[in-house]
């Protein structure tokens, strides 16, 4: 099979979708893999590492596009690479359907083949390809904390641990999922004083055991978030209902309540953010100010940190590369549901129900 890397076009994209020892397993497996010049760059990976791996380097993004049986990318294709799609290719990467009709009807139109990686499915029933990026983004949401907690960026002036003989900040975790376990984790090396909330007392009772002594756990109701709000420093949301718009959880009236020049850092923005007041913000310009509170509403904290997430997000899509290339998609996916569950567009026919109901196409 020939397999396409093109380097990413999206603004503040600095991932890439394969690494030079993917493409050396690649192609010790027979297979020609095409990577565009520059393609590693903003991950710091220079086109010689992937040539030495066995690649073929292309100098143009239409030249990957035109050649390649499988494009394995990051973000969904943009408007100017619809046109590029050809019937029957297999494009594997991040699409997110359902917040874009546009991009839907084009990709449904090139009748390519979607295979989605944020809806491939694990063995029991989880996201795999979207872990790591939590992991990522959770682990970050702390380091972003601390930065705009700082006078300059107009926070607080909070040191995260404190010093001897001063208290550290106070940071509410709104979700304890892979975002809240990971930012939970960071937050807790910084010697913060940290409180996760959330609804599944399960959870809770898990993160109880495996956190250390300065992070404790609150059952999520709008009690305990407005009392969090009040003693907090720093606010992150990580909550998330699978399929659904993030619960707000902090009204543009609680932000009343808050210290001035607290942070929140709204991770699940990209599902409309847990506060009334978040709207997305990029890289180039990640906060803005309501009422005192610093906003961070960065939609695609990953891409910031390329290299990482890069190497975090091969290690898992990786796997299913070489499974699709070494049998086809059709075989593949036959004889891995979890697989099957990430093809959402097959010959020109949605075959995702979500997304075929959310813009009434048929399924
Ligand atoms: P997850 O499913 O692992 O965790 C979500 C948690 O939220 C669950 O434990 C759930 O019980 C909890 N929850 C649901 N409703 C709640 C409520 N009312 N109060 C308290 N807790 C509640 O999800 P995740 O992987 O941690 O992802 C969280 C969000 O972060 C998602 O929207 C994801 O898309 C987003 N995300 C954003 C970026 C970014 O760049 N901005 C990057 C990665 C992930």
């Amino acid at each position: 099979m020939i397999l396409g890397v093109p380097r990413e076009i999206k603004s503040d994209e600095y991932r890439l979708a394969m690494l030079p020892s993917g493409v050396e397993e690649l192609v010790s497996a027979g297979h020609q893999v095409l990577v565009e010049r520059g393609a590693g760059q903003g991950s710091g990976i220079p086109a010689d590492e992937y040539a030495a791996a066995g690649a073929t380097i292309v100098e143009t993004h239409e030249e990957v596009f035109a050649n390649a049986d499988l494009i394995v990318k990051v973000k969904e294709p943009l408007p100017s690479e619809w046109p590029l799609l050809r019937p029957g290719q297999i494009l594997f990467t991040f699409f997110h359907f359902a917040a874009d009709e546009e991009l839907t009807r084009n990709v449904l139109e090139s009748k390519a083949t979607a295979v989605a990686y944020e809806t491939l499915r694990g063995r029991k029933g989880d996201l795999p390809l979207l872990t790591p990026m939590s992991e990522v983004a959770g682990r970050m949401s702390i380091q972003e904390g601390a930065r705009f907690l700082e006078r300059p960026q107009d926070g607080r002036g909070i040191l995260l641990g404190g010093v001897p003989g001063v208290q550290p900040a106070h940071i509410a975790i709104l979700g304890g999922g892979v975002v809240g376990k990971n930012a939970a984790q960071i937050a807790a090396g910084f010697q913060a004083d940290v409180v996760i909330l959330d609804i599944n007392v399960d959870r809770l009772r898990y993160l109880e055991d495996i956190m250390p002594a300065n992070v404790n756990t609150i059952f999520s109701d709008r009690h305990s978030v407005r009392e969090q709000l009040q003693k907090a420093d720093l606010v992150i949301g990580g909550v998330l209902i699978p399929g659904a718009r993030a619960p707000r959880l902090v009204t543009a009236d609680d932000l009343k309540l808050m210290k001035q020049g607290a942070v929140i850092i709204d991770v699940c923005i990209d599902q409309g953010g847990c506060t009334e007041t978040s709207r997305p913000t990029t890289h180039a310009e990640p906060t803005f100010i309501v009422d005192g509170i610093v906003h961070y509403c960065v939609t695609n904290m990953p891409g910031a940190v390329g290299r990482t997430s890069t190497y975090a997000l091969c290690n898992v899509t990786f796997p299913h590369v070489l499974k699709i290339a070494n049998n086809g998609l059709r075989k593949a996916s036959a004889a891995d549901d979890g697989l099957a569950a990430a093809v959402n567009m097959y010959g020109g026919k949605v075959t995702n129900r979500a997304v075929a109901e959310t813009f009434g196409l048929p399924f």
